[in-house]
């Protein structure tokens, strides 16, 4: 098998290499990287760097604004991104709107591509990711999920609580997982400036990178209109 770089992806290579050097290196010593994080105007300074380099969201398809790399060509990316703990925040792959970003695009709806993923891709907005919970609830063991989830008419009714929720403070939206009566796991959207969806705290944690830091959630009734499940109802664990 040929490993070597494809001229085009050794260009991309140099290109995101000097980018890191240049745009962003001089960041990493700015008072506005917080112990929770780069303030939200240094990231939008950060993410319109990323933006005029035409470098944003490598992993996500053209259609939706990204690079559309195929894998070996992230891995490469997303290596000379690393070279700077704050080039994944202005190159809009940081987690978890990474990997909020790559799930949406394989298993959302149309409609939720459109209202979330679009401007999530285009560095617009932030979103986070509720899973973990503190004991007894997920983990490392995601099954221990305590969250509920409740048919109420069109809605379903979500309580719960969660922890380590990257990028909650100031998200736009949410993917919730919680588990329905029957008890199976399901991803839910919201946005997060819905009544009962609080973000209690910051964690303090050694990462100081990721804007938003990292959140204690308290889901209090959050309704979500059933439309807005994500992908399929009982799907939760497959796509985690
Ligand atoms: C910086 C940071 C950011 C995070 N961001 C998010 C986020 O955005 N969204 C989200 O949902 N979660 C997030 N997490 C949570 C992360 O996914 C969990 O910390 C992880 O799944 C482990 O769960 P836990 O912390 O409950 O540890 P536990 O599951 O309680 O594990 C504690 C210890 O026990 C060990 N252990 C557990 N089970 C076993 C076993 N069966 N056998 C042997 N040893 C075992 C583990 O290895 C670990 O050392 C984040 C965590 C961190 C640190």
């Amino acid at each position: 098998m040929n490993f070597d770089l494809s001229e085009e992806l050794s260009a991309l290579q140099q290109k995101v290499r000097r980018f890191i050097a240049e745009e962003i290196i001089p960041y990493e010593r700015d008072p506005r990287r917080t112990a929770h994080g780069p303030s939200e105007e240094l990231r939008a300074e950060l993410i319109a760097k990323g933006r005029s380099a035409e470098l944003l969201s490598a992993h996500v398809s053209k259609e939706f604004g990204g690079l559309g790399l195929d894998h070996r060509a992230k891995a490469v990316f997303f290596e000379e991104a690393g070279y700077s703990l704050l080039g994944p925040v202005a190159l809009n792959i940081a987690a978890p709107d990474e990997g909020n970003m790559h799930l949406m695009e394989v298993v959302a709806r149309p409609e939720h591509k459109e209202r979330w993923l679009r401007p999530l891709a285009a560095g617009e907005i932030r979103s986070c990711f509720c899973m973990t919970e503190p004991t007894p609830g997920a983990g490392s063991d995601p099954s221990m999920l305590q969250t509920t989830a409740v048919r109420d008419g069109d809605d379903y009714v979500i309580n719960g609580r969660k922890w380590f929720t990257t990028g909650a403070d100031g998200a736009a939206f949410a993917i919730i997982m919680a588990k329905l009566e029957d008890g199976r796991a399901t991803m839910f959207l919201s946005d997060t400036d819905v009544p009962g969806f609080v973000v209690e705290r910051a964690m303090d944690t050694l990462d100081s990178c990721f804007p938003g830091g990292h959140g204690v959630v308290r889901l209090d009734n959050v309704r979500v209109p059933a439309a807005n499940i994500l992908g399929e109802l009982g799907e939760g664990f497959k796509y985690a």
